[in-house]
């Protein structure tokens, strides 16, 4: 369970119709853009920050902590 390695990816917040999403501008990992599930509107956005499985990594469980960007 050593996830020390993997890099930080900053996210900031967008609103959909009804709920929330983390949007990845700059992956670390493949510079694309990616969106995580942020929970409903209402609830704690910041609940779905830490450690995700990055969509574009297939095959292996490498991934980045999801952080806010200022
Ligand atoms: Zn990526």
């Amino acid at each position: 369970m050593d996830r020390v390695k993997d890099p930080i990816a900053l996210a900031h917040l967008e609103r959909e119709r009804g709920y929330l999403l983390w949007v990845v501008d700059v992956c670390p990992l493949c510079g694309q853009r990616h969106t995580h599930g942020a929970g409903r509107v209402g609830e704690d956005p910041r609940l779905y920050l830490g450690h995700r499985v990055a969509h574009c990594v297939t095959g292996s469980a490498r991934g980045y902590y999801l952080e806010a960007a200022a």
